[in-house]
């Protein structure tokens, strides 16, 4: 099962164990041919190799390859390679929906797709386009004893962590039914992130006061689901300085009224600095549900990489990207030592139809535009100049629009399972391996009860 010491190996180096190793016996090299040459990174008598215990997932919403490679050029320069990009195996993700509208999917069946193995509508929160209620690989995860947990800079009840969660909702809106089912119904251990607003009704403020200005008010229509959830056994949190100190095996963890950050175009009241950050909190969300005997999962996800595309805010996209890449490092320090683990880091979809520029060129002006008359149109074009690290260049990041975009997303991953993730496969595979991995049966639909 030891797997820690090959996986940090670099590809080339693998490949030069890859002909140590033929060079030893015959039968290794036909195993080789049956199975190509990630053989080599298992242990040859473990035929369990493909086994995790554990699965951290880390999200970067909106993050498409050209976000990756902007991150990486604001981070450590042309030459170098990000954490997330680091990891030994590498995969393409088709992220399409199937919407009778579109196939460019929103976050909802985006997350749908990766956390139930199924594609859908978008608005969907693990409902089917026959209307049925999906079952989300987490939710499996705790009907099989495992601790899970959902950490993000949005709202908790957002698309993603409700969909990887376990909530089923026809349409996402419904946040607060989702933050019910989240304590009620899949029992999610461990809740971190923002959007307080559906978990207290009007005119109980909660911990963070109302702000009808930026109409971030109480609004639950379930009640006072804080109050819900510490009769439930949660530690209720909402002082960032408090995370630290709890000791529950259950934590509710609210840090703002809505997204943990303010999401608008570069000047004009954008925000990134969430307290607590997000590698904060995905360390306190390890070390909580790792004491889990029977293992555990964890949901990670950056939401502003999407948000700031979505106003083509170019500065605070990186800012936050680079915090997304120091979560892969908190959860890869995890994984570097706990080698049942499977760690996967990708986008539910890509936002903005980035792309990557040196600074202009007076024989390639800008050719963005075309919006004329739309409230948008100055916002679809060139961004910066900005720093790129480690060298004297300055690159100019490239908008083409404010909304998704149909391309397909990087994946990286490391761990048992990880080389079943190399390839070009739709979002839905990426559910398959991880219940493979887990050694789950296929989820199974019920039958709504709408
Ligand atoms: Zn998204």
């Amino acid at each position: 099962m030891q797997r820690a010491g090959t996986r940090r190996l670099r590809r080339p180096l693998r490949v030069v164990e890859a002909f140590v190793l033929m060079g030893i016996t015959v039968a290794t090299v036909f195993l080789a041919s049956v199975f190509g040459y990630g053989v080599f990174a298992q242990d040859e008598t473990d035929s369990t190799g493909d086994q995790a215990e554990n699965v951290i997932f880390v999200l970067g919403d909106g993050l498409g390859p050209a976000h990756r490679d902007a991150i990486q050029l604001s981070k450590v320069g042309p030459y170098d390679r990000l954490t997330m990009d680091r990891l030994p195996y590498q995969g393409m993700v088709g992220t399409n929906a199937e919407d009778p509208e579109t196939f460019v999917t929103d976050s909802a069946a985006g997350a749908t797709s990766l956390a139930t193995g199924v594609k859908t509508y978008n608005d969907s929160i693990n409902v089917d386009n026959g209307g049925d209620r999906l079952t989300s690989i987490m939710k499996q995860a705790k009907a099989q004893g495992k601790a899970i947990g959902v950490v993000t800079t949005s709202q908790v009840t957002d698309a993603s962590p409700a969909a990887f969660g376990g909530a089923s909702v026809p349409d996402r809106d419904a946040q607060s039914e989702i933050a019910r089912q989240l304590i009620e119904d899949v029992k999610v251990d461990v809740i971190l992130g923002g959007g307080e607003d559906y978990w207290y009704p009007e005119g109980n403020e909660g911990a963070y006061p109302d702000d009808p200005a930026d109409e971030e008010v109480s609004q639950s229509n379930r009640g006072n689901l804080v109050n819900r959830a510490r009769n439930l056994g949660y530690e209720y949190v909402s002082d960032p300085a408090d995370l630290n100190g709890a000791d529950s095996r259950k934590i509710l963890g609210l840090f703002a009224n809505e997204e943990m950050f303010e999401q608008n175009p570069e000047g004009e009241g954008d925000v990134y600095d969430p307290d607590p950050t997000l590698p904060k909190m995905t360390r306190k969300a390890i070390s909580v549900l790792s004491k889990d005997p029977q293992g555990f999962f964890l949901f990670a996800e950056e939401e502003a990489v999407d948000e700031m595309s979505h106003n083509n805010n170019g500065r605070l996209m990186l800012k936050s990207g680079r915090a997304m890449d120091r979560t892969v490092s908190e959860a890869k320090f995890y994984a570097d030592g706990n080698d049942e683990t499977l760690l996967i880091t990708t986008a539910d979809h890509e936002c903005g139809g980035l792309t990557v520029e040196s600074i202009d060129d007076p024989e390639y002006p800008d050719e963005s535009g075309g919006n004329e008359g739309n409230e948008n149109a100055n916002l679809s074009t060139e961004d910066g100049p900005f720093e790129v690290a480690n060298s004297d260049y300055q690159m100019i990041l490239d908008w083409t629009t404010t909304g998704h975009t149909g391309v397909d997303v990087p994946l990286t991953a490391s761990g048992p399972g990880a080389r079943n993730l190399v390839g070009n496969y739709e979002n839905t595979e990426v559910y398959d391996v991880m219940a493979e991995t887990l050694g789950f049966p296929k989820a199974q639909r019920t039958a709504s009860a709408n």
